[in-house]
């Protein structure tokens, strides 16, 4: 039985995790799990049920007997049994994900979640404190960063492909505001371990941002032929 691999990717909004983590699963044969779409879900669930955001009880509650399943290759999030993968996208659900994922509560709940999706499989998951909490001693810690204006520029460019209506300067201070939020919270702010490998993919192409990564796979696991395809 090969050895589980587990790949840890954090980082702030926009830095082109989910584009990277996704590539890197296919490569190493690894099951790709995003976990800011589990935040996202349990704030849509809250924000449709009319749970103020400042309720760290009932929003504990909610995210304990939240469903969160990925289904289809991973590529889609469903929500107790509905698929939320287009609902979760927008502008106002990344705001209240960042705002929930304060509550330790909820947190706690994520991340029992987080670590039983990857019990029995080699994972990819990608992040806020994937390396730092969910998974410490995970094989390979990224933390992948890119500069402001660019991150603001790829998540416009996400928005207008799903056809979401955004303004790009509301945009950019929307960015900011929850990468303050993120890494100043009190609850597994969003930070860089001190053995993860930082990569900045501000001038990169995903394609150059997947060959760096590849590269270290491939030092850890013995030059890694049987697991990178
Ligand atoms: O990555 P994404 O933008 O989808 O994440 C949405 C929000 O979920 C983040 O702004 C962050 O507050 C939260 N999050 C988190 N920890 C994670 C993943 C996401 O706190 N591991």
């Amino acid at each position: 039985m090969p050895k589980r691999l587990i790949i840890a990717i954090d980082g702030p909004a926009g830095a082109g995790k989910s584009t990277i983590a996704r590539r890197i699963a296919a490569r190493v044969g690894a099951t790709y799990i995003d976990t800011g779409a589990m935040y996202r879900a349990v704030a849509l669930w809250a924000m449709r049920s009319s749970i103020p955001l400042e309720d760290p009880v009932r929003l504990e509650a909610l995210s304990r007997n939240a469903h969160i399943q990925f289904a289809h290759g991973h590529q889609r999030v469903q929500l107790n049994g509905e698929d939320v993968t287009d609902a979760i996208r927008t502008p106002e659900v990344a705001e209240a994900a960042s705002v929930v994922a304060a509550v330790p509560g909820v947190r706690r709940a994520m991340v029992d979640l987080q670590r039983a999706m990857a019990a029995k499989t080699s994972v990819v998951m990608e992040g806020r404190d994937i390396g730092s909490i969910v998974f410490p001693n995970a094989d390979i810690k990224i933390f992948l960063d890119a500069n402001t204006e660019i991150r603001a520029q790829r998540r416009a460019e996400d928005l207008t492909a799903q056809q979401i209506p955004f303004d790009l300067e509301t945009l950019r201070k929307q960015i900011e505001e929850r990468d303050f939020r993120d890494r100043n919270r009190a609850a597994s702010p969003l930070m860089q371990p001190l053995d993860a490998t930082y990569l900045d993919s501000s001038h990169l192409s995903p394609h150059e941002v997947e060959e760096e990564i590849l590269k270290i796979v491939r030092a850890k696991t013995s030059n890694g032929k049987e697991l990178v395809h």
